[in-house]
Parts: C-alpha cells; structure tokens; sequence
C-alpha cells in the first residue's frame, strides 16, 4: 500500500472523503494488485465544489494578472521540485517507466510556468473609430467556473493544460481524473495548496464520472466544461452543453498518419517511428497510428522498425533501463490482443510482437507489435488504436497518400518526414491535421497551440490560444463629448 492520503476529494480546501464513506481500490497494472483504497464521490460533492468555486472566483480573479501569476510561478517551482516523488506515484498507478513519469511532471510545471506569463498579456485591443464622438475598446473577461474532466494516460500534464489557463484567466476550477490514475493528481493538488492557491479556487473530485458530469451540465455555475477524452463521451457533453450554451472546450481522440518519402533516412526514421509509437505503450493521443512508407524504401524501414522493436526492453516502470512499461489496465490489453486478432484474420503478417507478453506471470504487458499488408477494412486502420501496435503500410505518391491520411473522421496530429521544401509546403497544406511534425516526432511545446481538427475536437490548448480559451471578449462602445 502507497503512504499517502485516501481522502482525495478536495472541496473548498479541505480534503474529505465522501459523503456516502464509498471507496475504490486504484490497481497497479505493473502487478495487478492494489494500491490504495480512495474516496469515491458523486454528484452532491460536485455541486458544493461549485458552490465553493462560485464563492472563491470574486477574489482570485481581483488578485489581478501579476499575483495569480506569482502563485502559479510557486506552483511551477514546487512541482519541478518534487517530480522525482509524485513521478513515482504516477508511474505506480499508469503503469508508464519513470523517466517518462518525471518527464510528465516537469512538462506540467513548465504547463504552469507558461501560463503565468501569459496571464499578464490577456491583452484587449483599441478599434479606431468611424464617428468622432465615439470609441471602442475590448476587454478579456474569465469565463466563469470551468468544470474540466481528464483521461488517465497523462493524468498530470492534462490536468495542468488545464488548471494553469483556467486560474491565470482568473476562472476557478472543480476538477474530475481518470479513476484509474487519481493519486498523482492528488499530489498536484496538494501543490497547488501549498504554492498558495486560495480555498476553493482549485477543487478535485474523484468519483462517477456520469454524476460528475451531470451536475457539470445542470448546474449554472459551471459556465464551461473542458474535457479530454474519447471521442464518444465529448460528443456526449457538447450535446448536453447546449441547453445552457455553456462554453465548451475538447480535446479527443486522433489516429495520426506517420509519412515517410523515399528521399528520408528509411534507418534513421524507424528510430524516430519506434520511440514515437511505443512511448507510453501507444497510449497517446496523437500517437503515430498509420506508418504509411514509401514503396522504394518500405523494406529496408521495415526491417529496420522490427530490428528496433525486438529490443525494447518491457518491465515494471519503476525498474532500472524498462522502455515499455504494463498498458494502464486490463481491458486496453484485451483491445489490443483483439486489434491484432482481427488484423490477422483481414490478412495482415505479423512481423514481431501480437500478444500479450509471455516474459510476465502478472501485469497487463504486452509485447510491441509490428504489422504489415493490413488492409484498409481492418479495425487497426478505421478506429483509434490506442495500443502499441504499428502498422505499415506502402504508398506511391504523394497526392495518394495525402488521401490515404485525410480518409478518417480524426484530424489531431500528422507526421511527414522528407528532405524536399516543396513535398513540405503541400504536406503541411494538404492533411487535416490540428498538429503537424514535419521531420518532428514529438511536436508538443507549452508556447505552441494542440488540438485537433474534425472529430479530434474543438478548440486549443497551450500557446496563446490556451489563455484564450478561458476569456470572454466584451466590446465597450463609449460615447465621448467631441468638440
Ligand atoms: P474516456 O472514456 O472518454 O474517459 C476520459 C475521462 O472521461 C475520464 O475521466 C472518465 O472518467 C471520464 N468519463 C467517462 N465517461 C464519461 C461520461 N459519460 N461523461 C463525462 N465523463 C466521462 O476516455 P478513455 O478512453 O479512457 O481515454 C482515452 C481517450 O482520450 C482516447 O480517445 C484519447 O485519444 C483521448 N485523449 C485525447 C487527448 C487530446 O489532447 N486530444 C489527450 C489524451 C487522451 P472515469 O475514468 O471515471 O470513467
């Protein structure tokens, strides 16, 4: 059992458990065994984490731009501080190794580091006027209580992607994790408490996500629901959105295309396509899920990706040189092992890989996997793999795989690896894509905006938009004596 707290609801600044004494047990897939038993919610401890965000948000926001972005510097500094501790709590519960964990959590104060900056440039503008005796102006106004839900397959960096803008916007936040991944996000909590986040400004629920969510869209108060997740469930809340037109923010799933022309590395690129698809076991939102390789090269990147996946080495996150740590729970296992099941019975060769690992008597681990000639019908190729599964497939040119990569209801992120400046330009303008790596696997930075378009979501997080997406516009029109 983990020596931290079970009483992970944090309510108007006091930690409590819930009001019916319901617990759960939070699993470590690296063992199969339990954690830590923590406090369960549901709809009644939402409703008074809103009031009590309602009720902090008058003073947080008159705080102004320079002391919330002070408390939120603390909060950056804090987290940076202690990585090593919440990176291992993290690991314990996602199952991730924990150079990645630590990695997380430093994303996530640099998350917050960002964002204080930014708060002192939530600029309005002065808009010339046509009549002499008028003038106009804007003004940037916190949207009001933000209700926001994260996944557990980056249970700290998507929390701060959130929380940092929300509180530098000067909106107050109720907050919901995965139930699977809420300890290390606890942990964030407690940081933000004692970096000097007011009572009430930051509040987590832990608890039925249906409740939760319910109260979000009845409930007035909540004046925006920033979600990240399944494609499913966001459009579930964009309908219940719009009774009261509440703001709506959403971060969801993608199935990215990874295009290499014939005048990249082939070697090289199977480097970068190795570390991109298996970090995190291929539980990443935008992932490389469709290797589309040219026909000229596609042997010589085959044989080099299987070369390369073959030692990846697999094991308990928590240990010495593990790459590839359990997938975060039993049924994504069973998704994969069912992936692969039926890319197989479509045709596709299996090249290394396609089962859960044998190497294990416990933990979901499942063994990297590389595929080739799967068809366009297969599963692996229409819905979101999620696993770490990588199929390669041969295109011809590039106006084919330009259509090839668009043919999906997804559009979060792409990747385009190629040496040739015109190849660049039509590839960058072609895909439907949110966030495009050209010669870049790992194209996230704080400064720079990630979302998706089509059915990946709506609106952006990070950079500049990030901030925005937390503020109103209001225009003032003043009438002035004009001599
Ligand atoms: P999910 O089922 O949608 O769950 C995500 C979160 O939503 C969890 O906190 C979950 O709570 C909650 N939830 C579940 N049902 C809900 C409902 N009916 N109403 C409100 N909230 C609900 O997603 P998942 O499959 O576990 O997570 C992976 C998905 O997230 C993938 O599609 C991935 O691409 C996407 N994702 C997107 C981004 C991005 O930035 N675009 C980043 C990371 C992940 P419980 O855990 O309590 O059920």
């Amino acid at each position: 059992m983990l020596d931290i707290p079970s009483s992970i609801l944090l309510i108007d600044g006091q930690w409590c458990d819930a009001d019916s004494g319901r617990t759960y047990e939070v699993i470590n897939p690296a063992k199969e065994d339990t954690l830590l038993s923590v406090a369960y919610g549901g709809q009644a401890e939402t409703r008074r984490a809103l009031t009590a965000a309602a009720r902090a948000m008058p003073a947080w926001r008159n705080e102004n731009a320079w002391g919330r972005a002070a408390v939120l510097k603390r909060v950056a500094d804090q987290l940076r501080d202690e990585a090593p501790t919440i990176a291992r709590v993290l690991t314990l519960e996602q199952g991730k190794p924990l150079a990645e964990a630590n990695g997380e959590v430093l994303h996530a104060a640099d998350e917050f580091e960002w964002f204080a900056e930014e708060a002192k440039r939530a600029y309005g503008d002065v808009i010339p006027q046509a009549k002499n005796q008028k003038r106009h102006f804007t003004l940037k106004h916190p949207v009001g209580v933000v209700g926001a839900i994260v996944p557990w397959n980056f249970p700290i960096a998507l929390m701060a992607r959130k929380l940092a803008p929300a509180l530098a916007a000067g909106c107050t936040v109720v907050a919901k994790p995965a139930s699977q991944t809420p300890l290390a996000t606890a942990q964030l909590f407690r940081v933000m408490l004692e970096a000097g986040v007011p009572p009430g400004v930051a509040n987590l629920i832990v608890g039925d996500a249906s409740e939760v969510a319910a109260e979000f869209l009845a409930n007035r108060i909540c004046r925006k629901v920033s979600f990240t997740g399944s494609t499913e469930v966001g459009k579930q809340l964009m309908r219940g959105c719009a009774d009261q037109l509440k703001r709506v923010g959403l971060e969801l799933g993608g199935h990215a295309p990874f295009i290499i022309f014939p005048d990249a590395d082939p070697e090289m690129i199977a480097q970068l396509a190795v570390a991109g698809k298996f970090r995190n076991n291929g539980q990443v939102c935008i992932a490389p899920s469709r290797f589309y390789v040219h026909r000229d090269t596609a042997s010589e990147f085959t044989e080099a990706v299987v070369a390369q996946t073959q030692q990846l080495k697999l094991g308990d996150g928590l240990e010495e040189g593990v790459e590839i740590g359990p997938m975060f729970e039993d049924r994504a296992m069973q998704h994969a092992v069912n992936l692969v099941e039926d890319a197989k019975r479509c045709g596709a060769r299996i090249l290394t890989g396609g089962q859960r690992s044998a190497q294990f008597e416990r933990g979901y681990f499942f063994e990297p996997t590389v595929l080739d000639r799967v068809p366009d019908t297969a599963r692996l190729l229409v819905d979101e793999p999620f696993a770490p599964v990588m199929p390669v497939i041969e295109f011809e040119n590039l106006d084919q795989v330009i259509e090839a990569a668009n043919d999906t209801p997804y559009g979060l992120a792409a990747y385009v690896f190629t040496n040739d400046v015109s190849t660049t330009w039509r590839m960058a303008e072609g895909l439907e894509a949110g966030i495009i790596g050209i010669n870049d696997p790992v194209p996230t930075a704080v400064q720079c905006p990630f979302g998706g378009m089509k059915e990946s979501g709506q609106g952006r997080e990070l950079g500049r938009e990030g901030l925005a997406a937390y503020l109103e516009t209001k225009y003032v029109s003043v009438g002035i004596k004009h001599e």
